[in-house]
Parts: structure tokens; C-alpha cells; sequence
């Protein structure tokens, strides 16, 4: 193994890329419409207007643009915490013994502790830019949250943010750091929305959910004047925001003479592995190359592996329009698993398209399997890995041991997507050893797509 190579390699700030790329435009078949559900047409950008800032209604609409510059005030944001190092997975590499050459897209180098940033800043601001006075959103583990009241606190915006109760009992520190950035925190499901009162009305005791914060937020958006909301993943404008890392990748991938044959992300809403694979997936679409593409998701909450692909709402309260997209059903109520961040009923209607016609795989992984691999990877590269991206690193060690077996050198590239310093609940669950496995049965599911939407 030569030393020669670098561990960790960063782009200078020149390379950094200039315009995020669109996936939608080099589709050949588009992500069905969104429909309102009420007359079943189409959404058009207009109709979205009451609920998100305009720019980003256009471009969560926009299925034709490729490339679209990243205003000058983002560019200088990002060069604050980016561009983000890809590191070579040397120690890894040799504890697994495998020919395969392991790399990951480290996004957890700022303070919100994951991607979320990169759309987070861009989201705030157009809202800004277009003279809103506050915004809303839901945050399940807190990462999303942390990263948009970083984002408003930068811009002047105040933010109110629903925080799934659960998270909220298990994280009380994010609180606390979302709330220094000047954030008011309310945890979801509450008795300040009427979608948030019906929700406690039927069950008292839920540790709620993303799809029901996600109602409580809307909700407070529209009935407060000046206020938009935000969400942080499973949306067009918030994938394209992120391909800010895979465009990052696949060019420091470059300089290196590599290119991944296996990419793999964890997906909860889909945004970091929409961001991270939208530059090999454009040369899957174009016919130039054939990665091998994974989504990871927990066996708690697996969307793409035992969904249906239907339209559906996006929140549990009924309010946001339909989106075709494999779905759980949206009153599907993820068991409370330590990955916060991949507990949502959906999947981005990009990637839901891409995996139904065949353009990329999943699997779904037990969070026992996903923190012995967390584990793992810590004690070799000394990153303490977020749950959820532990998904990511479990899926790619399986890969690696594969290589091993075969004696193949592939090369594999993974997203690692945070670090895990406010998820100490969970490693001590593990150290513990009283972590569980939750899976849904058959009838559990079964029963919930009898509530989906008949369209
Ligand atoms: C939110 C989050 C995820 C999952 O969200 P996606 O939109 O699917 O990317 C994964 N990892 C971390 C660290 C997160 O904060």
C-alpha cells in the first residue's frame, strides 16, 4: 500500500464547485407530479407559494434546468466549513482485511454535525433574499434543526423548530444548541397547532414522528404572516442543494484516478444520497458508466425495501400535497430506533423513480448490526459516526468483506454523513447491550397501506 496517497483529500477553494447539478434534467422519465389532493391536478410553483419561499418552489418544480449557480453569498457560506474532506479508509481497510479500497465524503465537519447545512444556508437565504420575516420546520434527530437555526441565526430569521418528542426526551442537549443559536424549540407532537392536538387527542403517549412534526410546522407557516416553511430532506430543491457532495467527490475522485464501482449513502428522506450519488448516477443515466448504487435504510423504517410505490401524503397530519414516492403509509409510526434522522415514512420522488426503474438497489439494516459497525469504524478512523450514518458504514464494511471473499479490489465510496456526539443514549444502549431490534411485521404495514390515499 503505498503512503503516497493521501488519507484525506480536500479540493482548494477554486475547485470547489460553482452550480449544483440538477439529476432531474438528465431523467428520461421525470418523478410523477405532485398532486393537490383535493382536485388530484397537478401542483404547479404558484400553489406552493403560501407554504415555501418562491425561488425554492421554482426550483423544486424545475425538471429541466441541469445546472443552477449557487449564489455568490452560499459559495462564501460553504468555503466556512467546506469543501469537505473524502478520506481513504486505510485503517478500516486493513482491521477488514479486503482488497477493496474504502472511501468516504466526511460531511460532519460543522457545528449542525451533518449535511443538513448545505441546504439549511441556501434555504434561508432565498427566504431572506425574498423578505420573509420567520421560518418553521420539524427536526426528528436534531441535526436538521441545529443546521437551520445556524442558517437563520446567520441571516436574522427567526425560527420556530418541531422537534419529534422522542428526540427531544433522548436529545435533550441538541435543544439546548439549537436554542444558542436563537431557535425556539417546541417539542412535536404539541397542544399549539390544531393537527398537533388531534394527533395527542388519538394517542397521548406517541413519542410522535417527522410526518406529524412536519404537519404542526405547515401549519404554523401558514396561519403566521411572513412565514414560510422548510423542510430539510425528501424534497427536489433540498436534494439539489446537496449535490454539492457528490460534486465534490466525483472530482477529488478524479484527481485521484478513481472511480467508485459501489456508492452508498444511508437514506431516511433521501437527501444526502440523492446529493452524494447525482454525479454517478448522471453517468448511469447517460449510459457512460455503471455504478453500482445503495441505499441504506433501518429495518425499523424501510421504505424503499417493504413500501409501496403510491402516492401519498408527506406528513402524518394530511396537509402537504401528494407525491408518488415508496412510502410506509403516512400514519406508519416508526418504532423509536436511535437513527432519528431515517425515521420517515417516505423517500425522495427522485430516488423513489431512480429505484423503481431499476437504477439503484437497497437494503435495510438492524441497528444492532449498524452500531457493532459504528463501532467498528471509530476505533479505526477515529470518527465517532452519527447512527444514521453508521447505516452507511455498515453496508459498506458487507461490501468490503465481500471484496474479501472474492478477491476482488473494488472500489467503494460512502457517504458519512455525521458524527454521533449527541447520540450517547444510543452507544450506551449498545455498550449496554440492551439495544433491540424493532421490525414491523407484515400486518403492521399491511395495515397502513390500507390508509393510503386511493388516487
Ligand atoms: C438527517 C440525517 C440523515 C438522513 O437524512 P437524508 O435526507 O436521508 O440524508 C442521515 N445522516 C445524518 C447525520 C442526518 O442528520
Amino acid at each position: 500500500m503505498s503512503r503516497k496517497i493521501p488519507h484525506r483529500l480536500y479540493l482548494t477553494e477554486e475547485q470547489m464547485p460553482k452550480q449544483w447539478y440538477n439529476l432531474r434534467a438528465d431523467m428520461k422519465e421525470k418523478p410523477d407530479p405532485m398532486l393537490n389532493p383535493a382536485t388530484l391536478q397537478p401542483v404547479r410553483a404558484e400553489d406552493l407559494y403560501p407554504v415555501f419561499c418562491e425561488k425554492l418552489a421554482q426550483q423544486e418544480m424545475d425538471n429541466e434546468t441541469r445546472f443552477i449557480d449557487i449564489p455568490e453569498e452560499i459559495q462564501d457560506f460553504y468555503k466556512m466549513y467546506r469543501p469537505s474532506p473524502l478520506i481513504r479508509a486505510f485503517n478500516l481497510e486493513k482491521a477488514l482485511d479486503t482488497p477493496a479500497r474504502i472511501y468516504y465524503k466526511f460531511e460532519g465537519n460543522n457545528t449542525s454535525g451533518s449535511h443538513k447545512l448545505n441546504s439549511a444556508i441556501a434555504q434561508a437565504y432565498y427566504a431572506k433574499e425574498q423578505g420573509l420575516t420567520s421560518l418553521t420546520t420539524e427536526t426528528g434527530a436534531g441535526q436538521w434543526g441545529t443546521a437551520l437555526a445556524e442558517a437563520c441565526s446567520y441571516y436574522n430569521l427567526p425560527l420556530t423548530v418541531y422537534m419529534v418528542k422522542c428526540s427531544y426526551e433522548q436529545k435533550p442537549f441538541r435543544k439546548i444548541v439549537m436554542e444558542t443559536f436563537g431557535a425556539n424549540v417546541v417539542p412535536s407532537p404539541s397542544n399549539m397547532t390544531n393537527v398537533g392536538r388531534a394527533i395527542l387527542a388519538n394517542d397521548p403517549d406517541t413519542g410522535g414522528s417527522l410526518g406529524c412534526a412536519i404537519s404542526e410546522a405547515i401549519e404554523k407557516a401558514v396561519t403566521t404572516e411572513g412565514c414560510r416553511y422548510v423542510l430539510g430532506s425528501v424534497l427536489n430543491q433540498v436534494l439539489l442543494h446537496q449535490s454539492i457532495i457528490g460534486l465534490e467527490s466525483k472530482q477529488a475522485l478524479e484527481l485521484l484516478d478513481e472511480y467508485p464501482d459501489i456508492v452508498i449513502g444511508c437514506a431516511g428522506g433521501g437527501s444526502n444520497l440523492g446529493g452524494l450519488i447525482a454525479p454517478f448516477m448522471q453517468d448511469k443515466l447517460l449510459g457512460r458508466l455503471s455504478p453500482k448504487i445503495v441505499a441504506v435504510e433501518p429495518a425499523s423504517c424501510p421504505s424503499f425495501t417493504r413500501g409501496v410505490y403510491a402516492y401519498d401524503f408527506c406528513d402524518t397530519g394530511k396537509v402537504t400535497p401528494l407525491a408518488r414516492m415508496y412510502t410506509l403509509g403516512s400514519g406508519f409510526m416508526p418504532s423509536p430506533s436511535h437513527a432519528g434522522g431515517l425515521r420517515y415514512h417516505g423517500m425522495s420522488p427522485i430516488l423513489s423513480k431512480l429505484y423503481h426503474d431499476g437504477y439503484m438497489e437497497a437494503v435495510s439494516v438492524e441497528q444492532t448490526k449498524v452500531f457493532e459497525a459504528a463501532v467498528l469504524f471509530a476505533k479505526q478512523e477515529t470518527i465517532l459516526p452519527a447512527p444514521e450514518s453508521a447505516h452507511a458504514i455498515r453496508t459498506a464494511i458487507d461490501e468490503a468483506l465481500r471484496c474479501k471473499e472474492s478477491g476482488e479490489a473494488k472500489t467503494i465510496l460512502f457517504g458519512l454523513t455525521g458524527t454521533g456526539y449527541f447520540d450517547m443514549t444510543a452507544y450506551n444502549s449498545f455498550n449496554t447491550k440492551s439495544m433491540v431490534d424493532y421490525i414491523p411485521s407484515d400486518e403492521d404495514l399491511q395495515r397502513s397501506f390500507t390508509n393510503l390515499p386511493k388516487v
